[in-house]
């Protein structure tokens, strides 16, 4: 066989949502608002700035960056104030949650998290070679906290992984079930918290940033990607004990950030208040969007993130490709029967509306 590669990688496709150049795009949960012409500035100067010592490394240890995301976090949560040390960032926090793997997962070692859930996590577990257990959600997606410390009673896990909004179905967690884990896993293992949506949480409910005192396993991944419209910049972060960071900044390779995305991430947080404006309004959109959807008859998932879970269809795959025959494109993914769309501007949530409509009476 050739290339002579691993041979549980022979063969697989690499991971991606169709990149479709269609005019409303609502298919990998985006922001649709883009930066200002005031944040454009800022960043191309800061971007300039940096390029002056692009003969350098960058800061290894992204000491601004790292300050800059405290200060964020305390504005999100503003009952909390971690300490700079406390925060790590890299290319996405899909990259943090592979280094997380690879510092606590690895040969012997298991990660668990609770299907149907993000389709990246099989992935990290594969690359870091750490064995893969996917307990199960109940009917409405919730947790069965007896079953799920049962499942980490048996297996005993280095890392549990617990999206909250989960992806595709926009369930958040209550705070009893991440205290619940945080509990049964103890010393041996990490709670990784995945709150990449954390920002479109509803009114009331918590952050597990608020946890963070009183379960040292506890770690919050958090990304500029989704309510912070900044998915082209490749931001992620994790908050955790600092031990947790010492951890992961073993594993990491040297200057993994570069100074261009350094400079951006710090413009961008300089313009948080713009770039979040919409936060609101897009929550008030899906909150419509939920409420037209079962309107019309169909079982949606509630949701505390910027995209839901909607079906069932006999052949999801057909009302898919029919509303992609009238451009607009949503994602395919979940348990069989769902779709999940991603909330767009008032103008893509009309089309979808119109575009869904359509292939419902054609279909009826
Ligand atoms: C989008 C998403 C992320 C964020 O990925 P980035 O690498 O930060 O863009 C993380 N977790 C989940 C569940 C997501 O849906």
């Amino acid at each position: 066989m050739w290339p002579p590669i691993r041979p549980e990688l022979a063969g697989i496709e690499p991971y991606g949502a169709p990149q479709l150049d269609v005019p409303v795009q609502l298919n990998v949960n985006e922001n649709p608002y883009g930066p200002s012409e005031d944040c454009l500035c800022d960043i191309a100067a800061s971007v300039a700035q940096a390029a002056v010592d692009l003969n350098r490394y960058p800061d290894r240890e992204l000491v601004e960056l790292r300050a800059g995301l405290a200060d964020y976090l305390h504005r999100d949560v503003p009952s909390v104030r971690v300490d700079p040390a406390q925060v790590w960032a890299a290319n996405g926090s899909n990259e943090v949650m592979q280094q997380l793997l690879q510092a606590f997962g690895g040969p012997g070692r298991t990660v668990i998290s609770f299907a149907p859930t993000y389709s990246m996590y099989p992935e990290y577990a594969r690359n870091t070679h750490t064995e893969w257990v996917a307990g199960a959600r109940e009917a409405d997606f919730s947790l069965d906290l007896d079953k799920a410390r049962a499942l980490v009673e048996e297996v005993r896990p280095s890392v549990v992984l617990l999206p909250s909004p989960n992806n595709p179905t926009g369930t958040a967690l209550p705070p009893a079930a991440i205290r619940a884990l945080c509990e049964a896993v103890g010393d041996e293992g990490i709670v990784v918290v995945d709150e990449a949506y954390g920002e479109f949480r509803r009114t009331g409910t918590p952050s597990a940033i608020e946890m963070l005192g009183d379960h040292r396993n506890l770690v919050v991944t958090r990304t500029m990607s989704k309510a912070f419209a900044a998915a082209g910049l490749r931001l992620g972060y994790l908050v955790a004990d600092r031990a947790i960071c010492d951890a992961v900044r073993v594993v990491r390779l040297p200057y993994h950030l570069s100074a261009v995305s350094q400079a951006t991430a710090l413009a961008a947080l300089r313009h948080a208040d713009e770039l979040l404006a919409n936060v609101d309004a897009l929550r008030a959109e899906r909150d419509r969007l939920v409420s037209w959807l079962r309107a019309e008859g169909y079982e949606v998932a509630d949701s505390d993130a910027n995209y839901c879970l909607f079906g069932r269809f006999a052949d999801r795959h057909a009302v898919w490709q029919g509303l992609l025959d009238r451009g607009v494109l949503i994602r395919e993914t979940g348990p069989e029967g769902w779709l999940r769309v991603s909330v767009g501007t008032p103008d893509e949530m009309a089309a979808f509306k119109a575009a869904l409509t359509e292939v419902k009476g054609e279909r009826a």
